[in-house]
């Protein structure tokens, strides 16, 4: 029988040590739950880091052990590796050229070594699961050669591989020493697929221009091989996001932020600290509101969450000072005794807890610079079940391809943010309910279960087809 292998970075269960003892924490992520379905399936397997340095044989076989009973197999990095592999050329190399910040990028050959090194890891890993026809789905940026890896130990093997973030511009492609490896290691996939069509077609162009295959119909001709590209925009899981926002402990939550707050409306900001994010040009065009409109002053507060993330590399330690230092500047320059301007939690919430944020929020700003998808702006939607509220949404990240009906805005264009807000707090309620509702519609269907059968199907069809041109 064919077995199909997840492989990501990170595997969905989280094992940390706490007072000399091991404790296996499951996963609330998006990804987990759509893939859930898959790899816990009899045979099936999900291949990954479990975020522990492991301190000896015994205790690796013990951890192996507990993950295997969940369908997981753990792939080992020493402290170097994630330093290297993970800090280093994933998070300090990929992820700023991925998104349009090429100047935080730093091009260190020791970190692309790593990276080859634990990308191999990874494919030794999964080739002591896979047998020679079965799928294997690899996800994302810190993983761009497996696929090619996979290809020579297994010709026969239904690879399909998902990027999660933006594919940029050839141009910021090209400025990579390495970037005709990691192209070619990409094409080692029957099936690639971006969030969406302006991922892809970068992605094309970057190929075209380095490779010199061309693609025609969503099909790449790369010598002898046909590969299948296709976009496939991630949902949520939209049901669990209705029923945790009506749930009795997220109206609880709310009503006892609704009693701190008293009648001031609410304007919410997550996300994950990063600069890709744009949360400091959210901040200024928040404080260019309260001085432009000051009826404003005393009736809306921002609620801004931001969860702690990658604080090992200098330009996030660098982002979270600026952060600290515009909310400390806007809030003592407008509060009062009655209101604070900017309510800053710099920390992260369980799922019921967003939920009762979603809930009391009328506004959500999702104004990143550059997102693969963003998930925060659907789970939003999601939440509204009296399909009032309205959502202010960058067109530079995924989900605006998709969710035409929020109010979408440049986030680098300050005054056209706070004319966003504005316009989000005066909107009359038929045209919020029209455009939330229109928004649920597609974000009920098009579901992350609905995402990775779509995905699923595809990488079948991608197998078929090159079966039946042979
Ligand atoms: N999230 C969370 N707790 C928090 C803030 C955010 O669990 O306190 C979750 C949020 O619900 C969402 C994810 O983190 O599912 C963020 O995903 P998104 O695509 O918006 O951004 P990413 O962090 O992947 O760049």
């Amino acid at each position: 029988m064919s077995r199909t292998i997840i492989v990501s970075n990170r595997l969905p269960t989280k094992v940390q040590r706490t007072e000399d003892v091991l404790t296996f924490q499951s996963s609330e992520g998006g990804l987990a739950t759509g893939l859930g379905s898959i790899y816990r399936q009899e045979g099936n397997v999900w291949v990954g880091w479990p975020g522990l340095f492991v301190e000896d044989t015994a205790e690796e076989e013990y951890v192996r052990e507990q993950l295997r009973q969940d369908s997981m197999v753990p792939v080992f990095l020493t402290e170097a590796e994630i330093h290297d592999f993970y800090e280093g050329f994933s998070n300090s190399t990929l992820w700023p050229t991925f998104h349009y910040f090429p100047q935080y990028a730093t091009y260190e050959p020791a970190h692309w070594a790593a990276y080859v090194a634990v990308n191999e890891k990874f494919c030794q890993a999964v080739l002591a699961q896979a047998g020679p026809d079965d799928t294997i789905w690899v996800h994302d940026y810190q993983l761009l050669l497996l696929p090619e890896m996979l290809r020579k130990a297994r010709p026969e093997a239904t690879i399909g591989f998902f990027l999660h973030i933006p594919f940029p511009s050839y141009e910021l492609i090209r400025v990579l020493p390495w970037a005709k490896e990691l192209m070619a290691g990409v094409l080692g996939a029957d099936l690639i697929g971006f969030h969406t069509f302006g991922f892809m077609r970068h992605f094309l162009s970057a190929v075209s221009h380095l490779l010199g295959f061309t693609a025609q119909n969503g099909r790449l001709e790369a010598g002898d091989r046909s590969i299948l590209v296709d976009t496939f925009p991630m949902g949520i899981d939209y049901d669990r996001y209705v029923e945790a926002a009506a749930s009795d402990t997220a109206r609880e939550h709310e009503a006892t932020y609704r009693q701190v707050l008293g009648n001031t409306r609410a304007i919410l900001s997550i996300d994950r600290l990063d600069y890709s994010k744009g949360i400091a040009q959210r901040l200024r065009a928040f404080e260019l509101l309260l001085l432009r409109y000051p009826e404003w002053r005393e009736q809306v507060s921002l609620i801004m969450v931001v969860v702690p993330s990658r604080d090992q590399v200098a330009q996030y330690a660098a982002l979270k000072e600026e952060i600290d230092e515009l909310v400390g500047r806007i809030n003592s320059a407008y509060r009062t005794m009655r209101w604070t301007p900017i309510h800053y939690f710099y920390r992260s919430f369980p799922l019921d807890e967003l939920a009762s944020l979603y809930r009391l929020a009328e506004v959500a700003l999702v104004t990143p610079m550059r997102d693969g998808m963003n998930l925060v702006a659907k789970e939003f939607v999601a939440s509204k079940a009296d399909h009032r509220g309205v959502l202010i949404l960058s067109e530079r990240a995924g989900a605006a391809r998709e969710l035409s009906d929020a109010l979408i805005i440049n986030p680098t264009d300050m005054h056209q943010l706070t004319e966003a807000m504005h316009d989000a707090l005066v909107m009359p309620e038929p045209e919020q309910i029209r455009r939330m509702t229109a928004m649920q519609k597609l974000v009920g269907q098009y579901n992350v279960f609905a995402w990775t059968k779509l995905f699923m199907d595809r990488l079948a069809f991608s197998k078929h087809r090159q079966h039946t041109l042979d």
